[in-house]
């Protein structure tokens, strides 16, 4: 059996340090947070190597006396509280006085500082948790922190560490986190040359999120605010029917320290009932609530919390979200009791109450109840319709190559005919499916034609969009037929599209493609270092043709539905959708006969 032994003090802190610094953001993060508690007005910073070979933040702030260099970097030593009581009333974002020492002693770092008003600064140098060596320096306001060769000495650590641009990204997420709650500060962040963030004060946090979101994001938020007894929320968030491809634009602060919280998050949720899949709302959420209602003091990186009174949260969130996303977003989840009264009817009494609500709904809009009730009422059509779909592909009459187009049904629809039936083509989906595979054609024979945009288009992207947008995306975006070039801190230029497209929905098709790539890794190039697999284009593809196709409710003419047949009867895969849809339904004559009464 070993012996128990004390750890020696330089394992204990590489041990503690673990829980606060996991990665470069970490740092960012607990450095900016200083600054903020500093009250500074401009923090910049600068990272290389993804913040693994360098994160300096300098600020403007009240700055630290050469009397007390050395015991910042002391374990629990703060200037925020200093009594059992204060942790009831925290205002501040640290008050463990567990960062500095954390980070000094997994890394080697540098401090700057002069006191407002003083003539002459102190300078802190030490690595690997030594003891600090510190001198006077020339008088400079403010204060930097220079941390260098993150987890040089804990290479286990070291190992975790994703590539550089990874790393980057989540120290951009970090630095628009705090620069979203705070728009009167001026936050800048650089990446080698690179400027990926530049928040110049602003007053409202519209403002802000257009700095930080990117002009695009921010302008389809919806704002919210609602306030219950001594809690209060306020700010933005998407509109159902206009979702993001992730989570990453979901930020809750609660007294303006940013937070992730499952309750929060399970509240916002409620509004949104019918995301499609791979959808997530986009949301910047404060809570403000009396600090004695809100312990902070769960987790080393202060990023949970606990409430006292969580359900009046949730209430008070799904209360604010609802009403700005209007009322209908938040009935379809409650429970039936909230349901607005119906009249009573056969189906509901039977139904589960997640049905009700469906069925309800068709029954508002249908006929009288003697059409309802018949036999092959178009309600019961809907409801089995692999009965109706067609095995591709279609048997013809006489021996044409395609059905010819006969009429076009509800604005939607392709009616024609084969020689077994009546045929219904989704003209959405048919014509996805045509631009899908000529499309990939093009791309699999690198034959992607161009043509040039009247105006190029310039898309404003968030500083982690931006960030993710490395060069390797740029070359998927050509290979598809894009040109396309960074240009500015966080903006693309578009100066063409691929001339299977058009020109017509170049705006939405562009942002679609290039929000998609920024977005998911998995669409972007291979670097090797990230695994070095192909980039998964067929999605991207297939996002193209979405958005280039016919949409429902859109009025053709009888060439167009033509020229839609003729192209799906030409692909391999005519009877669905690149996403699996059915591209038709066939009615089979002998159906109609018997439904007629003629059999
Ligand atoms: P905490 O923030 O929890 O107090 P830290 O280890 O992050 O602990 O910092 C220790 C102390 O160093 C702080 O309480 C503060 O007094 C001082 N300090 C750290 N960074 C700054 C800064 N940028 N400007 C002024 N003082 C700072
Ligand atoms: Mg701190």
């Amino acid at each position: 059996m070993p012996r128990i032994q004390k750890l020696p003090e330089a394992l204990v802190r590489q041990i503690a340090a673990g829980e606060v610094v996991e990665r470069p953001a970490s740092v960012v993060k607990e450095l900016i947070e200083n600054a903020l508690d500093a009250g500074a007005r401009r923090i910049d910073v600068r990272i290389e190597g993804g913040g693994a070979r360098l994160v300096s933040v300098r600020d403007d702030g009240c700055g630290i006396g050469s009397e007390d260099a050395a015991l910042a970097f002391e374990r629990h030593a703060t200037s925020k509280i200093s009594s059992p009581e204060d942790l009831q009333k925290i205002r501040s974002l640290g008050f463990r006085g567990e960062a500095l020492p954390s980070i000094a002693s997994v890394a080697r770092v540098r401090l700057l500082s002069t006191p407002r008003g003083e003539s002459e600064g102190v300078e802190a140098v030490l690595e690997g948790g030594t003891a600090p060596a510190v001198r006077p320096a020339a008088a400079r306001p403010g204060t930097e922190v220079e941390v260098r060769d993150l987890f040089f000495n804990t290479p286990a650590r070291k190992k975790f560490l994703r590539t550089p641009q990874t790393e980057a990204r989540r120290i951009a997420a970090a630095v628009s986190r705090l620069a979203l709650a705070h728009p009167g500060v001026h936050v800048t962040l650089r990446s080698e040359r690179k400027t990926m963030l530049d928040c110049p004060p602003v007053e409202t946090l519209k403002e802000r999120m257009v700095q930080v979101l990117g002009r695009d994001l921010a302008a389809g938020l919806v704002p919210l605010k609602a306030r219950e007894g001594l809690l209060a929320v306020e700010g933005f968030a998407t509109p159902p029917q206009s979702p993001l491809p992730n989570r990453d634009t979901l930020h809750f602060f609660v007294n303006r320290r940013p937070v992730q919280d499952r309750l929060l998050t399970g509240a916002l949720l409620r509004a949104y009932p019918n995301l499609p899949a791979r959808s997530y709302p986009g949301a910047v959420l404060f809570l403000e609530a009396p600090t004695e209602a809100v312990d902070v003091n769960v987790h080393p990186t202060k990023a949970e919390v606990r409430f006292r009174d969580s359900s009046a949260v949730f209430r008070l969130i799904e209360l604010a979200v609802g009403e700005a996303l209007g009322p209908r977003a938040v009935f379809s989840r409650k429970s039936p009791t909230h349901a607005p009264v119906q009249a009573p009817d056969r189906t509901a009494s039977t139904a589960s109450p997640v049905q009700r609500p469906a069925s309800s709904s068709i029954r508002e809009r249908a006929a009288p109840d003697s059409m309802t009730s018949r036999p092959q009422d178009p309600v019961e059509l809907a409801a089995a319709p692999e009965k109706f779909l067609a095995e591709a592909p279609p048997r013809l009459v006489g021996g044409t190559e395609f059905p010819e187009p006969l009429a076009q049904y509800a604005g939607t629809y392709i009616v024609a005919q084969d020689d077994e039936g009546l045929l219904l083509f989704d003209q959405h989906a048919a014509h996805e499916r045509v631009l899908y595979e000529s499309l990939h054609a093009s791309f699999e024979a690198r034959r992607m034609e161009r043509q040039a945009l009247l105006f190029p288009l310039v898309l404003e992207l968030s500083a982690e969009q931006a960030a993710s947008l490395e060069d390797s995306a740029l070359a998927t975006l050509a290979a598809l037929g894009f040109e396309a070039e960074a240009f500015g801190a966080a903006t693309v230029r578009i100066r063409a599209v691929p001339s299977l497209l058009g020109e017509a929905n170049a705006d939405a098709l562009v942002r679609d493609v290039v929000f998609a790539l920024a977005d998911d890794p998995a669409l972007r190039s291979s670097s090797a270092s990230e695994g070095g697999k192909e980039p998964n284009t067929d999605r991207l593809i297939a996002t193209m043709a979405c958005r280039a196709a016919v949409t429902k409710n859109m009025t053709l003419s009888m060439p167009k539905m033509r020229e839609i047949l003729a192209g799906l009867y030409q692909t391999k895969n005519p009877a669905t959708c690149p996403h699996g849809r059915p591209t038709l339904l066939r009615y089979p004559l002998a159906e109609i006969e018997r439904g007629f009464g003629r059999r």
